[in-house]
């Protein structure tokens, strides 16, 4: 159990990248290639040493220096882009140094299928597609122009084509791997982002709901402590509403529902923050506003639902608590005394702003 969490903690890079993170595999792979390679470096310095073939015991040895700086740069750094980089780079000039030094005796050639594979997965489609492609004719012209010689070592043309034909077939598949996992990926991207925007949504007006303005204020919350600077909420109630939906119907007032929002969204700062309270409560959180400027823009909103209700067959107002944030204050007590405030201002007749 211990050596398993010990793994995963190295395959994680010491649980920096997490299930959750889109590189999370990426990173996995990385950190199961770079050993693997060292490993399999390693072992062939050691037979080219044997079989006295220096300049690939050469280029194998600084391969097996590089992978080794490179695993221990991203456990330093957690690049994910520069190390997958460097892992292709490695392979790409080992691979093309054991067919240079030694491609005349014997099957290396096979290891081709390497490229695509590592390119496409730790690369993506597409740098994995010009990574594969450069390769592919690198390793063409090189066939190409040693073929005087393979053929003496026994490589017929049909084996060549063999090969060759594998190899196309393999970086098809992986291609075709790659789009499927992108195509997934963003899917799911966008069903996330639609799931985040219904979650936050007050589904009969659009504007937000209570959840995203609990979330709102308590992030301009902790900015305008952090800034120090004011912040006002305002919470709005429809006058008499009951009485509204009562004489013209419930559809009738999630008309008036909808056009208040679209008042509302007309008159605030993109700045300010409009939502949906509860049933015909609505609250706008204005950052970087001190109490009177906030006073002054719920004044602003009474008279433009004023100015739009003319057009009805019954005129509707709304009445206004506003509060600033004051030092002490939670979200608890911010919307309390805004909440005090609206109740005043229903007390003292409607149609009207207070503050507290
Ligand atoms: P006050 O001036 O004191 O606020 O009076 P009011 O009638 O507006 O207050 P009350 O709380 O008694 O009634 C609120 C009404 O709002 C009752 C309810 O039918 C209506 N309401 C709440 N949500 C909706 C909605 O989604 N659509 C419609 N059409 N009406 C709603
Ligand atoms: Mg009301
Ligand atoms: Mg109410």
């Amino acid at each position: 159990m211990m050596l398993k969490k010990r793994i995963y903690q190295f395959m994680t890079n010491n649980f920096k990248f997490s299930a959750e993170d889109p590189q999370f595999r990426r990173v996995f792979l990385m950190n199961f290639v770079l050993p693997t390679l060292i490993f399999i470096l390693l072992i062939f310095s050691w037979v080219s040493y044997a079989i006295a073939l220096y300049p690939v015991l050469a280029s194998n040895l600084a391969g097996l220096v590089l992978a080794g700086w490179v695993l221990y740069d991203f456990h330093q750094r957690h690049s994910v882009f520069a190390t997958a980089i460097m892992i292709v780079a490695i392979e790409f000039f080992n691979l093309l140094s054991l067919f240079w030094f030694a491609g005349f005796n014997n099957y290396v050639l096979v290891w081709v299928i390497v490229i695509p594979v590592t390119a496409y997965f730790l690369l993506g489609r597409k740098i994995g597609r010009i990574v594969t492609i450069g390769f592919s004719v690198v390793v063409l012209i090189f066939i190409i122009w040693h073929y005087p010689v393979w053929k003496l070592q026994g490589y017929t043309l049909v084996g060549l084509f063999n090969l060759g034909f594998a190899y196309f077939g393999l970086v098809m598949i992986t291609s075709y791997y790659e789009l499927t996992m992108q195509e997934a990926l963003t899917n799911l991207e966008k069903k996330n982002c639609e799931l985040a925007t219904v979650m936050m949504t007050d589904h009969l007006t659009g504007a937000y709901n209570r959840i995203k303005l609990d979330e709102m204020l308590a992030s301009e919350i902790t900015g305008s402590l952090k800034k120090r600077i004011i912040l006002a909420v305002l919470i709005c109630d429809i006058d008499y509403f009951k009485y509204v939906n009562d004489k013209f119907g419930h559809l009738f007032g999630d008309k008036i529902l909808k056009d208040l929002v679209e008042v509302m969204h007309q008159t605030i700062r993109d700045s300010d923050i409009c939502g949906r309270w509860g049933g015909e409560e609505f609250m706008i959180i204005c950052p970087n506003t001190p109490l009177d400027r906030g006073i002054h823009l719920a004044e602003k909103l009474r008279r433009a639902v004023a100015d739009y209700s003319r057009q009805l067959p019954e005129p509707v107002t709304i009445s206004f608590g506003v509060a600033a944030f004051s030092p002490g204050d939670t979200d608890e007590t911010l919307i309390k005394r805004a909440d005090d405030a609206l109740y005043l201002a229903k007390n003292q007749g409607r149609n009207r702003v207070e503050y507290l």
